[in-house]
């Protein structure tokens, strides 16, 4: 086998020169970090699904006529995507106060927003992606109005979207996180969603129950995150290691209890 070019290694995932000019592959990899990558650890298998619960997101996405950088899933860990120049900014959609926004504001975790919000944060680690306004993101040319106006258009388009199908399987959308990329066709160029969708960028609550099944897991040190993203992946119906009775109510903390072999 041919040993393939590595472009980039990122928190959460690996790029790879794809098979033919202008794709790359997404290899998704069991690391996750938060807090800036203060925090480091692994969380088993999470790769596998988050790589099965990108693909099916993004081509249910494409189905609402959302462009989208994925092209088709390789393997386990892999995907074939289309090659974008990432535009710098952290596209955060919220629906329900939770993360930076509690602290920076003084709201409490679960207030429901008045209305669905978009924030945008430039991509920058050293820097700690700071929030910015969009005066900011024209100031210094990081996207055109135009660009601007595909980005948050979709942007609403994709909560909507994603807002319904989680709440039909139970999971209250609370916030989450977009990249987009512009792809170059002669002189012209437009914008596609690009990046990922899955329980590392998403808040995801169960809605009975309000279980965190989602990367906050990790970051609260509350433990069964493994659990938490396999279950968003079954309840999508998109594996099929269904233990527990149809439409049972999900309780993560009795999971981690018999898990644990502790009492809560
Ligand atoms: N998020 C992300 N990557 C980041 C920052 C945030 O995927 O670098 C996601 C995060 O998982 C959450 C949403 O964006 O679903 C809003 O995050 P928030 O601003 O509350 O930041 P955090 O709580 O992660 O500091």
């Amino acid at each position: 086998m041919t040993r393939r070019r590595q472009i980039y290694e990122g928190k959460a995932k690996i790029l790879y020169e794809g098979p033919e000019p202008g794709t790359i592959i997404q290899y998704f990899k069991d690391d996750a970090t938060a807090f800036n990558a203060q925090k480091k650890g692994t969380i088993n298998g999470k790769g596998v699904i988050n790589n099965r619960i990108s693909e099916y997101v993004f081509t249910r996405l494409s189905h609402i006529g959302i462009p989208t950088h994925f092209i088709r899933r390789l393997n386990m860990r892999e995907q074939l995507v289309r090659q974008a120049e990432i535009i710098p900014i952290e596209v955060v959609v919220r629906n329900v106060a939770a993360g930076s926004i509690c602290k920076r504001l003084g709201i409490e975790e679960g207030e429901q927003l008045p209305h669905t919000l978009i924030e945008y944060y430039y991509k920058d680690d050293a820097l700690g992606d700071p929030l910015i306004a969009e005066e900011h993101i024209a100031c210094f040319g990081w996207a055109n109005n135009e660009e601007m106006q595909d980005i948050s258009s979709m942007a609403i388009r994709i909560n909507d979207f994603m807002v319904g199908m989680f709440a039909a399987i139970n999971i209250r959308l609370v916030d989450f996180k977009l990249e987009f990329g512009r792809v170059f066709d002669g002189d012209y160029s437009r914008v596609i969603l690009a990046d990922e969708i899955s329980p590392d960028g998403c808040r995801l609550w169960d809605m009975e129950t309000n279980e965190k099944m989602d990367k906050d897991r990790f970051r609260q040190d509350l433990g069964g995150e493994e659990d938490a993203y396999n279950e968003v992946a079954r309840r999508l119906g998109i594996l099929q290691n269904d233990d527990s009775g149809p439409g049972e109510v999900f309780d993560l903390s009795a999971h981690r209890t018999k898990l644990r072999g502790k009492t809560k």
